[in-house]
């Protein structure tokens, strides 16, 4: 479930960062990483600028590796980092996150989605049972995660990312866990 994830506060971890202090991952897809994050810090605003986080989770039984927090004055797009904030996970899975939260992102600076429905959103996030969150709340959170996977896959196809498979999977098992967490079934949408 999306809904278990644990994060360490520890000293040092969770710092905000601009994106020239975030490391990428080692590899073939270290420049579209960098590319993506000056995608992500492109969408900043007077009076809203956009930070990065890397937070290391722990406790979580999901491989869930990144979060949008939006705020009034800022936004943070965030890096659960399994083996420390510096310490970049696999190559791909981060460039298909942060693909993912720079769909958020936009869906913020371009107004598809409200500072009160996103508080809504994390609110759901921390119910026990979703399920019990009301249902143009749970409809808007699944649109908002549909729309971001949107965003993904045309930013990703323009960069030139070309593994479609280990996309489309990573959206299928994040939209399911969605439905399933938000509506109590696989089928619901
Ligand atoms: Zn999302």
């Amino acid at each position: 479930m999306l809904w278990v994830i644990r994060c360490d506060g520890t000293a040092g971890n969770g710092a905000t960062m601009g994106r020239d202090d975030l490391t990428p991952p080692d590899g073939p897809y270290a420049e579209l990483f960098l590319q993506l994050a000056d995608l992500i810090e492109a969408e900043s605003e007077e009076g809203r600028p956009v930070y990065f986080k890397t937070t290391i989770a722990i406790g979580s039984e999901v491989a869930k590796v990144g979060g949008t927090i939006f705020e009034e004055d800022r936004i943070f797009v965030d890096l659960y980092r399994r083996d420390g904030a510096h310490v970049p996970g696999d190559g791909i899975d981060e460039c298909i996150t942060l693909a993912h939260e720079l769909g958020h992102v936009r869906s913020i600076t371009e107004g598809h989605v409200t500072l009160e429905q996103w508080r809504d959103f994390r609110d759901v996030d921390a119910l026990e049972h979703p399920t019990s969150a009301s249902a143009e709340t749970r409809a808007d959170y699944l649109a908002e995660e549909e729309r971001a996977w949107a965003v993904a896959h045309s930013v990703l196809r323009d960069l030139g990312f070309e593994d479609c498979e280990t996309f489309n999977e990573i959206r299928r098992r994040e939209l399911e866990d969605y439905r399933c967490g938000l509506f109590g079934s696989h089928d619901a949408s």
